[in-house]
């Protein structure tokens, strides 16, 4: 697991330990020795299942894939998390994104633990026929432990709808007469896929930072304005000015948190920046995202990167090279593209008072602490990116029910549910030193603990 992950696990059981509202049975020694139990329980998976997919390439050639299925926690229920095809993927990094997933259901109480799965290919590689033939295998290997009350994947970068549907049906083949609507979820409409849940992570990243700026600094403005630390982002909140925006990654998530942001009724915002992995586009005057969004849907995703395109796609904006978009002068930076965009080595030249993580560990672990030190207040992945998750969560209970909810009432109950996180660790994080990052996992931690305990699993 990522070095990241397991020292802000254990500086969070060293806050608990602490607590006196955690746990107040466990006394001296006893409460000693269930931390350090804690700790590697959440250190480690329970579980780490890993194959090799023979497959079949058009041009004759038998290939054997990596593929994997962590499960980290099941503490709170089934394990839960994507599966993730890019050539990257390696057991660690799976590892740490099952361990996320655990903390992440905990932190917004869904009822499911954490898992992730991994297959190592670059999908722009295999023609559609060999990716059908990837996912079905994924499910015929790993098929005994994957099943709505056992361990439910998802999509994740490079996989989406089509390859949930394959899966399920594949699923469903293995396990006739069986329920099957549960064992996938993110899976299209039409196969039994929640509305919503494309845009679930995006609308849910967006409102974070509005439900902070809008609703949470602006009612407690009197008790805030007080407060000597995280200045620049309180008066961000309170000030009622427009804010300049700008958005790494212009895929599922940084899109979709750029148009909600762009129509956003609450907040003036101007979204000065957008970037992809060929440019930024920057206009200090607003970039039309409605009419990059259209252009970005007709040309596979990508965003206008010549002049040419820009006129073509109907944009005023100046052209800078695609990590430009980390070091501009704007109020807020939302990172919705990879992990590892602020480092150590870049992290001075980052200027936003305020960073929202889109994406999954966008920000490693020293550059974290620097921008802690800095006052900058990030509203961490595992707060802001859980929009996917939750609607996820509905997916599994409208399957179960055979019931479906109206697209306007899946976005109430996603709001509902994160406006409910939030109200826990926004005064967290404003009422200590505690970066948000780690009010969240305290937060998270205290919850899986105590359930453990309870459970009688803590000696
Ligand atoms: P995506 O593939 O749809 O989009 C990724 C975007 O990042 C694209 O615009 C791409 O051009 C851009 N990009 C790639 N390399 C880049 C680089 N080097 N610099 C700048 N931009 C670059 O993926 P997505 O679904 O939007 O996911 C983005 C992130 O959000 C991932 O980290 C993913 O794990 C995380 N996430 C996604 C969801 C979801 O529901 N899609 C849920 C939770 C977390």
């Amino acid at each position: 697991m990522a070095k990241q992950t397991t020292d802000i696990i254990e500086k969070s059981l060293h806050n608990l330990l602490n607590d006196p509202n955690f746990l107040p049975e466990l006394k001296d020694d006893a409460r000693d020795k269930a931390i350090h139990s804690l700790i590697t329980i959440l250190s480690t998976p329970n579980h780490i299942h890993k194959s090799y997919l023979r497959i079949a390439r058009e041009n004759g050639v038998i290939e054997r894939i990596p593929a994997f299925r962590m499960q980290h926690n099941d503490t709170l229920g089934p394990y839960k998390g994507g599966i993730r095809f890019h050539e990257s993927v390696n057991e660690a990094e799976v590892i740490n994104l099952a361990a996320l997933m655990t903390l992440k259901n905990a932190l917004h109480e869904v009822p499911f633990g954490g898992g992730k799965g991994g297959v190592a290919i670059n999908p722009r590689e295999y023609s559609t026929k060999e990716l059908y033939q990837i996912c079905t295998k994924y499910v015929q290997y790993f098929n005994e432990i994957l099943g709505p009350d056992k361990d439910i994947p998802a999509p994740d970068v490079g996989t989406s709808a089509r390859e949930m549907d394959w899966m399920m049906s594949e699923y469903k083949s293995i396990h006739y007469g069986k329920p099957y609507l549960g064992s996938f979820t993110g899976k299209s409409v039409l196969n039994g896929g929640s509305l919503g849940r494309k845009e679930a992570t995006g609308k849910g990243v967006y409102f974070t930072l509005r439900y902070l700026l809008h609703d949470y600094l602006q009612e407690n403005h009197q008790q805030l304005a007080q407060s000597q630390t995280q200045q620049a982002a309180v008066a961000l909140g309170c000030q009622n000015r427009p804010i300049t925006l700008a958005v790494q990654g212009f895929g599922n998530v940084g899109s979709v948190t750029a148009t909600e942001a762009y129509h956003c009724q609450y907040i003036n915002n101007t979204i000065v920046a957008v970037s992809d992995r060929n440019v930024t586009l920057y206009n200090p005057d607003g970039l039309d995202v409605p009419a990059l969004a259209k252009y970005a849907a007709a040309n596979r995703g990508d965003l206008p990167f010549t002049k040419e395109q820009n006129v073509e796609a109907g944009i005023r904006a100046e052209i800078l090279d695609r990590e430009a978009v980390l070091y501009l002068d704007v109020d807020v930076l939302i990172l919705a593209a990879l992990e590892d965009q602020i480092r150590v080595d870049n992290v001075e030249r980052v200027k936003s008072p305020i960073i929202v993580e889109g994406a999954n560990a966008p920000i490693a672990g020293e550059a974290d602490d620097t921008l802690a030190a800095k006052g900058t207040l990030v509203i961490p992945d595992i707060l802001a990116n859980a929009g996917g998750v939750i609607v996820s969560y509905f997916e599994w209970l409208q399957g179960r029910e055979t019931q479906y909810y109206s697209e306007s009432e899946v976005f109430e109950q996603l709001h509902c549910k994160m406006g409910k996180t939030m109200n826990k660790v926004y005064p967290l994080y404003f009422s200590s030193n505690k970066s948000l990052r780690q009010a969240c996992f305290d937060h998270a931690i205290m919850r899986i603990s105590t359930i453990l305990y309870a459970q009688g699993k803590l000696f």
